[in-house]
């Protein structure tokens, strides 16, 4: 079934976009790190959060052969790191967005993309791998951090600032995931676009990569065109100075061993080709979409065959959900994915992208409407009918039956529905109760028909509701 509810395009998250620019061995140039007000762990916690976001809010291409190799470019890059720059605590890692643009990003504590369109564009694997390490510089220098510490001066929305302090301020991490991410495009300063250059470029020279490729690649970019709006180049500009200044930094690193093997390069390149082309990042705003974690998973006509649905673990787990308004159990092994206003809990395989929507087959939602109707019944006939527009085979099986939902009055519909996906008849349980405010609180179920396993899992996760309202 489709969602109830609009999805919120919730806006972004640090791109602590790529800058570059070497420096080198041989009087290498020395770089500190900037007064940071913030803890190591805290670059690891705020990333992990905004991973989380990045990947509900950016198609990742899942292709095994593209993502081994571009992980294990970066990994080698890291083990290039300056020790004086390390921390134990960060967990460098590399995924490819499914975006044209010319860009890759990177977020405090580790977590990098990598555009596609960067892959292709780049003319050999030190060219790609000078724009990984220049991301690397910024993580390993903790600009993210550093620049919040310094609050907007330069440039820095209120969201990172935002999102860092809450963390600071010991509120839960599980409130934290709810609210929605104030959208902060991060644009560092030239001083730190010029040490990210410069400690890239003595990465780049650690790994076996001739530094200069962090500059031709800007050269590359310039060529196709990637300075228009949301490459690289438009949060990394003057790319003729960087150019210079690069190059004067490589003349002084000596590079350790040689790098760069071209067949694997070129045949990522015609793999990711034969993709057909992506959208833009602008696109995928534009449109919307929320990415579940994991997207492709659904077990749909055309996604890879993902196996069965994992029966609902009988281990449960607390969430504290819609701003600390519902808390709920649900199965060990079912992920929190927020979408909009709701909250949907599903198991792996139990949800997916078909025809550009996220579809769930297995799952369970809660979520918050306001309706036009008063009175629980009438509220309630008002939801069936928006769940109706998205799901055109849905069909009341049955009227209202009166339950309890969170110790109150509530009513129960059973709904039946052909899954758009699927194909399969599905069976969708609805419960509604009022909120104080006069708002609805829902509870959606859905699965397959006759698949009774998750009927005894939706049965618990509706007993162990609790308003907080
Ligand atoms: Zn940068």
């Amino acid at each position: 079934m489709k969602s109830l509810m609009k999805r919120q395009v919730s806006a972004w998250v640090a791109l602590i976009a790529i800058a570059l620019m070497p420096l080198s061995v041989l009087a290498q140039t020395q770089l500190k790190y900037h007064s940071n007000k913030y803890s190591v762990q805290d670059d690891v916690q705020l990333g992990r959060r905004a991973a989380q976001e990045v990947e509900q809010q950016y198609p990742l291409l899942r292709d095994g052969q593209v993502e081994n190799y571009v992980e294990r470019v970066g990994q080698r890059l890291v083990s290039a790191i300056p020790s004086q720059f390390r921390h134990s605590e960060f967990q460098y890692n590399f995924k490819v967005v499914n975006a044209r643009d010319i860009n890759a990003f990177a977020l405090p504590g580790g977590p990098m993309y990598v555009n596609r369109g960067m892959i292709e564009a780049a003319r050999s694997e030190g060219e790609m791998a000078g724009v990984m390490a220049h991301e690397i510089a910024h993580v390993a220098l903790r600009h993210g951090t550093a620049q919040a510490t310094k609050g907007q001066k330069y440039g820095l929305l209120a969201g990172i600032a935002g999102i860092a302090g809450t963390i600071l301020g010991g509120s839960q991490v599980g409130q934290l995931a709810q609210a929605p991410f104030a959208v902060y495009l991060l644009k560092f300063s030239r001083e730190y676009e010029t040490e990210a250059d410069i400690l890239g470029s003595q990465i780049m020279a650690g790994a076996g990569y001739d530094p200069r490729d962090l500059a031709n690649m800007f050269r590359t970019i310039q060529q196709q065109g990637g300075g228009s709006s949301g490459g690289f180049l438009s949060s990394h500009p003057s790319p003729n100075d960087r150019y210079a200044r690069i190059n004067r930094e490589a003349q002084l690193l000596r590079v350790e061993g040689g790098r760069g093997d071209t067949r694997e390069f070129a045949a990522v390149q015609q793999r990711l080709r034969g993709y057909g082309s992506a959208p833009t990042m602008a696109e995928i705003a534009r449109s919307g979409q929320r990415y579940p974690v994991g997207e492709n998973t659904g077990n749909y006509p055309g996604n890879r065959p993902s196996g069965r649905v994992e029966y609902p673990s009988t281990r449960y787990q607390s969430y504290s959900i819609l701003n600390g308004g519902v808390e709920v159990s649900v199965p060990g092994n079912w992920r929190q994915l927020n979408d909009g206003n709701a909250v949907w809990f599903a198991p792996e395989g139990g949800y997916g992208q078909f025809n550009g929507q996220v579809i769930y087959t297995h799952g369970a939602s809660l979520g918050v409407a306001q309706t036009s109707s008063r009175g629980l019944q009438r509220a309630t006939q008002e939801l069936i009918n928006g769940l109706a527009q998205g799901n055109r085979n849905l069909r009341a099986s049955g009227g209202y039956q009166r339950t309890t939902l969170g110790g109150r009055t509530a009513l129960l519909s059973n709904l039946t529905n052909v899954n758009e996906a699927t194909g399969r008849s599905e069976t969708i349980r609805l419960v509604t109760t009022q909120l104080r405010n006069g708002q609805i609180l829902y509870m959606v179920a859905v699965a397959p028909q006759g698949e009774r396993n998750f009927d005894t899992a939706f049965n618990t996760v509706f007993r162990s509701v609790r308003i907080n309202d």
